[in-house]
């Protein structure tokens, strides 16, 4: 996947992109990521690249023409009829979640464009961004952080970045429920012991537990996702065990 960052701060992106799953998915030439500065595209003097808000108001706002013309020249370097999707990372876009991430994690290229002040001008969204996403409903500085977060999660789910050990699969939410702890040695920390289903070598009672924690956690705090969730048999039959157990703990 070739991934570029269309950004006034690329200096931002150093340490997050240069380290851990998203170096690896770069190392295993899986991924190449690179920030593209929007103010070298600048076509005055002085390399401004904000401007007052028409109609007025507090802040400044993100002009067109240097974005338009770095994304351009980055389309460009695509090849010929690429049309890559182009994420504005903003505070009115769809929440981004998992299902997004794996979608996302398909692209051959995508384009990232992070705003700043009190954002862009509405013709490059417009003309050029096909998603718009939040992180949150919070307002950040600018759409770096907003863009990592993406980046990151999407990165994971590239096919052959994470090892095979390290399965995506059962994870929270991507399972559709909220994982199991997880525990490793000490056995025994600070007068502190793990489950000893743990230790018992047996796997079936372990999965089990494992189940039935992921349901806890699930139940207690995320009861939404359990309403889609395609319980088995043996879920139902946990959950009411998980439910008679903490109304005989009241
Ligand atoms: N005036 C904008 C509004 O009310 O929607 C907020 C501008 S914010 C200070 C500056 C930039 O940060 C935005 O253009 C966007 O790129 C980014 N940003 C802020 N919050 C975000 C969020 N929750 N998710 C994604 N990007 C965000």
């Amino acid at each position: 996947m070739i991934i570029r960052i269309l950004t006034l701060f690329p200096e931002m992106f150093e340490g997050p992109m240069g380290s851990s799953i998203v170096q690896r998915g770069k190392d295993k030439g899986l991924l190449d990521i690179a920030c593209i500065n929007i103010r070298d595209y600048a076509d005055n003097k002085h390399k401004k690249v904000d401007d007052y808000p028409y109609g007025g108001g507090a802040g400044m706002v993100m002009t067109p023409q240097p974005i338009f013309d770095c994304h351009e020249a980055v389309t460009k370097a695509f090849g010929e009829g690429k049309r890559p999707r182009t994420i504005y990372m903003t505070p009115k876009g769809r929440h981004f979640n998992q299902a997004m991430a794996g979608e996302l994690s398909q692209e051959q290229e995508l384009i990232f464009l992070c705003g700043h002040y009190e954002g862009i001008d509405q013709r490059v969204i417009d003309n050029l961004v096909t998603d718009e996403l939040s992180i949150g409903d919070y307002v950040l500085t600018g759409g770096e952080l907003a863009a990592m977060v993406v980046i990151d999660a999407v990165a994971r789910l590239i096919p052959g970045v994470l090892s095979q050990s390290e399965s995506y699969e059962e994870e929270s939410i991507q399972s559709g429920l909220l994982e199991y702890p997880h525990y490793t040695r000490p056995s025994s920390f600070r007068d502190m012991d793990i489950p000893e289903v743990l230790i018992s070598g047996n796997h079936k009672n372990i999965d089990l537990w494992r189940r039935k924690m992921a349901l806890r956690l699930t139940l207690e705090r995320r009861p939404d996702l359990l309403e889609n969730f395609p319980l088995t048999k043996q879920d139902k039959k946990l959950l009411e065990a998980i439910k008679d157990e903490a109304q005989k703990k009241d």
